[in-house]
């Protein structure tokens, strides 16, 4: 048997490679540990394991992590990282510390093929998913620094990074998995969240297959001929179908959704679009998490002002739907929300 990548290995699968190396099945079990609860990102850091069985391992299979290549802290105390992956590509991942929580945010892709015209990862292209075992990664390497920088472990995990997680559907859910497994990184899922631009089919997969993780839905907007201008992914999940497929999350899941909602001066602020959104939310249940806009460089839009911002919290309220604003981190270094495009390229720099 010959593997190019043994975390794409199953543990039935891994069992088998170590029975066909001729080792007992306990070695089976230390490697997995190796593999998905210590992080271990070379043969030679499996001390316990014999040299000749590493030996072997490293001619059967290949392990490819990713790497920490860059760490940019801003002055709020978030911490971007540059992460390379083993065939040369740049993903960012961040960690983002409040008074209760060190949370880390992941990314899923590199690039994104999304095209969302306020976002600067829509401005990349998108190259490749990542695989289970790269996501993970990012969450080791992230929590270390957490521990490295505030004595403590991540607390909560949120897929928002590059990339949309539902259309690398399996290996986000092997990742989830792996993430909150007991013989795995054993975080429960309660604290993992995952946000989609709204792909409806996909939505009620993650119903069908029982996925323990939250979901968040960026919306934006709650009128299709908006939310078409800025999320082309709304021609064909457009809002109608959005909440079809919602609804059915709800039902059959019986977890909550939110609704992640940038506001956009003079574009999606005013009363009309926040009757809308009190319409739309209503109907699903969902609370709404009102997100400051990042500028991405281009101008195209700028940033609701703090009080029009609340006057739009409040009358969400008002009308029962709740919302919180969300305060961006990590601005100063271009960590916040949207703000994700390899700007310090780092490749063949690797410092930090
Ligand atoms: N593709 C997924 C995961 C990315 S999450 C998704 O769309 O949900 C990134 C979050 O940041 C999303 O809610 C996204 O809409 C938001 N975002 C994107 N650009 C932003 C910007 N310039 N300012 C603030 N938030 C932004």
């Amino acid at each position: 048997m010959n593997t190019p990548d043994i975390r794409a290995l199953s543990r039935e699968e891994l069992d088998a490679l170590v029975n066909d190396l001729g080792e007992k099945p306990y070695r089976a079990r230390q490697l997995w540990d190796w593999l998905w609860r210590k992080g271990a990102h070379g043969w030679e850091e499996m001390t316990d394991l014999p040299k000749a069985f590493r030996e072997r391992l490293a001619g059967a299979g290949l392990l490819l992590p990713i790497t920490l290549a860059e760490e940019q802290r801003s002055e709020d105390g978030t911490v971007k990282c540059a992460f390379r992956t083993h065939d040369g590509h740049v993903v960012e991942g961040v960690l983002i510390p409040t008074p209760t929580r060190l949370t880390a945010c992941i990314s899923c892709q590199v690039g994104c093929s999304l095209t969302c015209s306020f976002c600067a990862t829509g401005k990349l292209k998108r190259v490749r998913n990542l695989t289970a075992a790269e996501i993970v990664d990012q969450v080791v390497l992230i929590d270390r620094l957490a521990r490295k920088y505030y004595e403590q472990g991540l607390t909560n995990i949120v897929y928002m990074g590059m990339g949309e997680p539902l259309l690398n559907y399996a290996e986000v859910l092997r990742s989830a998995e792996r993430i909150s497994a007991e013989d795995g990184l054993g975080m429960s899922p309660r604290r993992l969240t995952v946000s989609t631009a709204g792909i409806a089919k996909m939505i009620r997969r993650l119903a069908d297959d029982d996925a323990k993780f939250n979901l968040a839905l960026s919306l934006h907007a709650a009128n299709d001929a908006k939310r078409g201008r800025i999320m082309p992914i709304n021609e064909q999940n457009d809002l109608a179908t959005l909440k079809d497929a919602l609804r059915y999350y709800t039902r059959t899941s019986g977890k909550p959704i939110t609704f992640e909602y940038v506001l956009l001066r003079g574009f999606n602020d005013g009363l009309e679009d926040a009757r809308e959104l009190v319409k739309y939310a209503s109907d699903v249940h969902a609370k709404v998490n009102l997100i400051e806009y990042n500028p991405t460089g281009d101008g195209e839009f700028g940033r609701t002002d703090a009080k029009d911002a609340e006057a739009f919290q409040r009358f969400l309220e008002e009308k029962g739907v709740t919302a919180r604003i969300r305060r961006s981190r990590g601005r100063d270094i271009d960590a916040a929300c949207g703000q994700l495009a390899n700007k310090n390229k780092v490749l063949g720099n690797a410092e930090g």
